[in-house]
């Protein structure tokens, strides 16, 4: 990949950004390209990350639901990453116990107006192609960390090695334990899951003809993901106790645990990742925004992977700023004042607590094996999957168009 060009020289310390955004991870690196295509010329945006362009080498696979890729669409950097993605165009939902003989689909959704349901892109195919997007727009980058910042009258000011960058705004998308947010006094209130995702990249013989399943399973959600190719992400969740236990068994015996949950339905299976185990948080930022600061993606929430919303509600972040930003600078306002702060806030929080709060009732209601319960959410299911407007509903809200939904999520330039 392009070295980055280094916006920030020693002796040039005191340049002036309109956004500098600390953190170049899908997030930042998205809204650094949204700015950039809206506006061209007529904003100045720093991109700083130490890590900023290197590939994270793991095998991380993110499904990137309809209305983030459009967004993804209209600042060209889909066009590199659609040959590496692979379509889901249906989704199937299972309830029932590890070791059941048959698991019957409760829930099916497929794909509508030919579009698909979601697209699985690697993590380091997203960001090489926003990065080399966002040097192509002309948004400046430099490969430190953001230490810390200061406010001045007009301005705030970010302290990176040997500069001090100043800009109107500045946005913490420094991911999940952002420093921007700890210095911004901004406290997060949430709790830890008693589980831990366990994701590894599977390979079968069969094709999986891009459906996706998700198993209900007593310990939690076991998601099977389609890959290009005869290959599949899972995001297998157990009690944390229970994912170490399982990461220590030698490849066989985790290939037959995996087995078990994966069954045999696709061929025989081969695990062709090392296996991670992530514990499970649910955290949402008390606020999130504080004198111009602007908190986005896991900076400001961290929900359960359950329904594999985490990048896409970063993107959704990405989409309502980006359009409240442009917005100001259009009308040659002051993108870090205080109103189109609180607009950005109104717009997102709730939203950001809505899904986190139902993706942890969804694994509260699941995560068991209580025969009245099964009973009651089967029938809940069931009855989701004789009501089409119902599931066009959640279709909708999974690809971020509900309500008012930013103009970049319907693909639309702002
Ligand atoms: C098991 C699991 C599975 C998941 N699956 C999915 C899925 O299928 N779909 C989905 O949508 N989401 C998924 N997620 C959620 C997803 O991983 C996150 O929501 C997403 O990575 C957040 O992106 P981000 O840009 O906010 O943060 P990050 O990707 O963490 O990027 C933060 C960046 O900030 C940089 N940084 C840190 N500190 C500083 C600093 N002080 N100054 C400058 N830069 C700094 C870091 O180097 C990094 O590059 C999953 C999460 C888990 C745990």
């Amino acid at each position: 990949m392009k070295q980055a060009a280094l916006a920030l020289l020693p002796g040039r310390s005191s340049q002036v950004f309109d956004v500098i955004i600390a953190g170049g991870g899908v997030a930042g690196l998205a809204l650094a390209c949204c700015l950039k295509s809206a506006l061209g010329a007529g904003v100045r945006v720093l991109v700083a990350d130490p890590r900023l362009g290197e590939n994270e080498g793991r095998e991380r696979a993110y499904a990137v639901a309809a209305g983030p890729r459009r967004l993804l669409e209209r600042v060209g950097a889909w066009t590199a990453i659609a040959p590496k993605a692979q379509p889901i165009v249906e989704m199937a939902i299972t309830d029932g116990g590890a070791h059941d003989a048959a698991r019957p689909t409760q829930l099916r959704f497929v794909e509508r107006r030919d579009e698909p349901l979601a697209h699985m892109a690697m993590s380091d195919d997203l960001t090489a192609a926003l990065y080399a997007r966002a040097l192509a727009l002309g948004v400046e980058c430099a490969r430190a960390e953001v230490a810390g910042f200061g406010l001045n009258r007009y301005t705030i000011e970010a302290r990176l090695a040997g500069a001090a960058p100043r800009a109107r705004l500045l946005v913490a998308a420094d991911g999940a334990r952002s420093k921007l947010r700890d210095l911004a006094d901004i406290a997060t209130i949430g709790w830890d899951y008693p589980q831990s995702g366990i994701v590894a990249t599977v390979a079968h013989e069969r094709d999986h003809h891009g459906r996706a399943e998700q198993h209900f399973l007593p310990a939690g959600p076991f998601a099977i993901l389609p890959l290009p190719g005869r290959r599949s992400s899972i995001v297998w969740n157990e009690s944390r106790a229970d994912a170490d236990a399982l990461l220590a068994l030698d490849a066989d015996d985790f290939k037959r645990q995996l087995e078990a949950r994966f069954t045999l339905k696709l061929g025989e299976i081969d695990v062709v990742s090392k296996p991670i185990a992530i514990p499970l948080r649910y955290r949402l930022a008390r606020r999130f925004i504080a004198e111009r600061l602007a908190l986005i993606g896991d900076a400001a929430h961290i929900i359960h992977p359950l329904a594999g919303q985490g990048l896409n509600l970063a993107l959704r972040d990405v989409a309502a700023l980006a359009e409240i930003v442009v917005k100001q600078m259009r009308l040659g306002l002051d993108p870090g004042a205080a109103a189109p702060l609180q607009e950005y806030e109104r717009a997102r929080r709730f939203d950001v607590a809505a899904s986190g709060l139902g993706m942890d009732a969804m694994n509260r209601l699941f995560s068991n094996d209580v025969p009245p319960l099964r009973a009651l959410r089967d029938f809940g299911l069931r009855l989701v999957d004789r009501t089409p407007a119902l599931k066009a509903l959640l279709i909708e809200e999974a690809a971020g168009e509900r309500g008012a939904a930013p103009l970049l999520l319907y693909g639309e330039t702002i």
